[in-house]
């Protein structure tokens, strides 16, 4: 049994905690929010004053926050976790988070005799809860084997991406290819709409031709095709638009600071920042295809 310190309990944040208590883990939970920490304490985990307490008595700290910002502050900021831990505590950062941030907390916590990876997840709320996230990692060898442990409670399925910042990096290039197929598959709905080609015929015909991809075959943004996607239940999230936004910021964040052209990501974010500002924020992101269609 680990002593974890779980800072960040929200909706993510929660229930990972719990999974760990549940594999039979101390779990020290910390978040502003008091409601947050009163779930935590109902379902055995415990409740720690602070930052400065919970990193001088954990082994292995887990932290899954909003922002960059938040982590830099949470791991850097005075009388934050490196201030307080004791040498070679593990850290993992699951937030989605920028990648220049990531590698400057990776880089500061390695500075002082920290092992730390970036893992961040996909899966949504219901793989936190189910213990099926996958982990995209970055960092080094010993980090992440030392991490693996905690992430196999946690998740299904666990990728070593590379060096510190290559887990966010996985993530924000996989969730670009994710928003531009998005949209060209509504797009191509749209389209298909207007050409008077019935959207069942578009589904048969281009998930088995070169159409194909997983934005058609696994969430298909119109009713019908297929019962499960979101689209047949009035694009309730699922994966909400204002996540997707996030994410394509922050790929184009990294495309800047690494010199990368990637114009229809660039594209793509600019359609969900509309999308959002149209009111699509809370929807499913497979809702842009209303959007598309002009009746958002
Ligand atoms: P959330 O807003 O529900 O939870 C974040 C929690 O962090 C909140 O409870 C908040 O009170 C807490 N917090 C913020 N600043 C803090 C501080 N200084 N000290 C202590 N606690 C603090 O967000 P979420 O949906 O759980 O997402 C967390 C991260 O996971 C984000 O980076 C998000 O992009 C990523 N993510 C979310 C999903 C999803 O479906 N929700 C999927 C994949 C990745």
């Amino acid at each position: 049994m680990s002593t974890i310190g779980f800072i960040g309990l929200g909706n993510m944040g929660g229930p990972m905690a719990i999974n760990l208590v549940k594999a039979g883990h101390r779990v020290l939970g910390f978040d502003l929010s008091d409601k947050a920490m009163a779930a935590h304490e109902a379902e055995g985990g415990e409740k720690a004053a602070g930052v400065a307490e919970l990193a001088a008595a954990a082994d292995v700290i887990v932290t899954m926050l909003p922002a960059g910002k938040h982590v830099r502050q949470i791991y850097e900021g005075e009388g934050g976790i490196l201030d307080n831990a004791k040498p070679g505590t593990l850290m993992i950062d699951s937030s989605t988070i920028d990648v220049d941030s990531a590698r400057a907390v990776s880089a500061a916590a390695q500075a002082k005799g920290m092992k730390m990876v970036d893992a961040p997840v996909s899966g949504g709320v219901a793989g936190a809860a189910g213990g099926t996230l996958t982990f995209m990692v970055g960092g080094s060898e010993e980090a992440f084997e030392g991490a693996k442990a905690y992430l196999d409670i946690m998740g299904k399925t666990i990728v070593h991406a590379g060096d510190a910042g290559t887990g966010q990096a996985a993530k924000i290039c996989n969730n670009m290819i994710l928003g531009i197929s998005m949209i060209a598959v509504s797009e191509a709905f749209v389209l298909a709409e207007k050409l008077g080609l019935d959207k069942q015929k578009l589904f048969d015909i281009s998930s088995t031709a070169s159409g194909q991809c997983w934005s058609l075959t696994s969430y298909c943004p119109v009713p019908g095709p297929l019962p499960a996607s979101p689209a047949n239940r009035d694009y309730q999230p699922g994966f909400a638009a204002a996540m997707m936004l996030k994410d394509l910021k922050l790929a184009q964040e990294a495309a800047n600071s690494a010199g990368a052209a990637t114009p229809l990501g660039a594209e793509a974010a600019a359609l969900y920042s509309l999308f959002c500002n149209a009111g699509g924020e809370t929807q499913d992101f497979s809702g842009i295809v209303k959007f598309l269609r002009g009746t958002s």
